[in-house]
């Protein structure tokens, strides 16, 4: 058998970007952190920057920095995640609200542009808020929900797509990366066969942003939500991000008509003109505050490459599924993600019916992965900020947990 912290050790002293783990802030008593893909570090130089902004930025330029800088950063900071992670030519791409709200804004103003079209087609598996929005906007404007129901480990195909999609299909709204599994969808394919039955496409990038790779303008994708929190490391609650390809600004009108959308923001004119470009999306006043801590990881996905970022992150959960086989498949643990790293995207997910009591009892021992109701654990593994021994470490204190527990 491989002794698997030798190996992870060898993976780590090649891994062109194992400098970038000294980014991040030391986290006392942590002996791996494997919840990177739902609240991601913070920065070493996070604390120095927010410190800064309150002292210079808000303390000293007061409300000027509203002129100077803060008006157009949700379109720039969008404008930045669009170029550095979504294949996305500036424009499209807005900083605002939550992932929620946004999911809402977008498929309410698709539902009420679909001309005669009934129906929005999302995966039954999918995380609830997006479940929640597609019943809730199907509710105000009579549509029907079509329920999809891949396969649990391998996620949506085309083939299940194409089975559905209809002349009434308005929407058709899906995970880039499932949340449970981590199966990647084929983004291009699933496009297509969306267009080919002339309705729109959203994908909700909350799990592939910041660490699998896409081409949003190329593929032909009409809208796009994702979180900031997760791989881009914006901290509790930061805001999300919105796109929306140039072509459907203007047309496609969303619900939430603030101030902050409307054209002239300070004409405080008597009715609302909606905002020419990508700002159009934005309701009320902008979270500064919480826009600063992503800003730092953005850098290093800037010099890292997002593609650098994928190849880090393949041979992360290569390795987790590796140390899987040898040391977790023997006690009876199940692989709830795809094998092959092409189909799955940043983090790997297991099964074991006495996982909620071992995820509990690793947590207190400062070994932090994800437990997902009902038996899953997520090993969420942040490219930049996570090492081959800090996985490996993670495994195996998963193994002796188990082996270790109360019967
Ligand atoms: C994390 C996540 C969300 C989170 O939405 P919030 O509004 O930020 O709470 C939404 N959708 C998916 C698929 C997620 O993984």
């Amino acid at each position: 058998m491989t002794d698997l912290l030798d190996l992870a050790r060898d993976l780590d002293a090649a891994d062109p970007l194992r400098a970038h783990l000294d980014a991040f802030a030391e986290a006392p008593g942590v002996g791996a952190y494997l919840d990177g893909n739902s609240l991601g570090r913070p920065l070493r130089d996070t604390a120095d920057r927010v410190a800064a902004f309150v002292r210079e930025d808000w303390g000293t330029r007061l409300i000027r920095s509203w002129d100077e800088q803060w008006m157009e950063l949700p379109m720039a900071l969008g404008d930045r995640i669009g170029a550095l992670a979504l294949g996305a030519a500036s424009g499209q791409t807005v900083v605002a609200d939550s992932t929620s709200v946004l999911i809402y804004k977008l498929m309410r103003a698709a539902a009420t542009a679909a001309q005669g079209r009934t129906e929005l087609v999302i995966e039954a598996g999918n995380f609830p808020t997006d479940r929640f929005m597609a019943e809730g906007v199907a509710a105000e404007t009579g549509m029907t929900v079509v329920w999809l129901e891949p396969d649990a480990v391998h996620g949506v195909t085309v083939a299940d797509i194409e089975a559905v999609v209809s002349e009434r299909t308005a929407l058709v709204s899906l995970s880039h990366v499932d949340y449970r599994s981590g199966a990647l969808a084929d983004m291009p394919a699933i496009t297509a066969a969306v267009h080919g039955a002339g309705a729109l496409m959203m994908w909700d990038l909350c799990h592939s942003v910041g660490v699998v790779p896409m081409q949003l303008d190329e593929w032909g994708v009409d809208m796009a939500v994702g979180c900031t929190y997760k791989y881009l490391n914006g901290g509790p609650g930061s805001p999300a991000f919105a796109y929306l390809r140039s072509e459907h600004q203007g047309v496609l009108r969303q619900p939430i008509q603030g101030w902050w959308s409307a054209a002239d923001i300070f004409a405080m004119g008597p009715s609302y003109v909606p905002a020419g470009g990508i700002r159009q999306l934005l309701s009320g006043t902008p979270p500064v505050l919480s826009m600063l801590a992503m800003q730092g990881m953005l850098d290093l996905i800037e010099q890292a490459t997002i593609e650098g970022v994928r190849a880090k992150s393949r041979s992360l959960t290569d390795l987790a599924v590796r140390a899987y086989d040898e040391v977790l498949a023997p006690l009876g643990v199940r692989l709830l993600s795809p094998r092959d790293a092409e189909l799955r995207g940043g983090h790997v997910t297991i099964g074991h019916p006495d996982f909620r009591e071992v995820t509990q009892r690793l947590w207190t021992e400062g070994i932090i992965p994800d437990f997902r109701f009902p038996d899953g654990i997520r090993l969420g593994l942040s490219p930049l900020s996570t090492s081959h021994v800090e996985t490996i470490t993670g495994v195996l204190a998963v193994r002796d947990a188990l082996e270790t527990r109360d019967r």
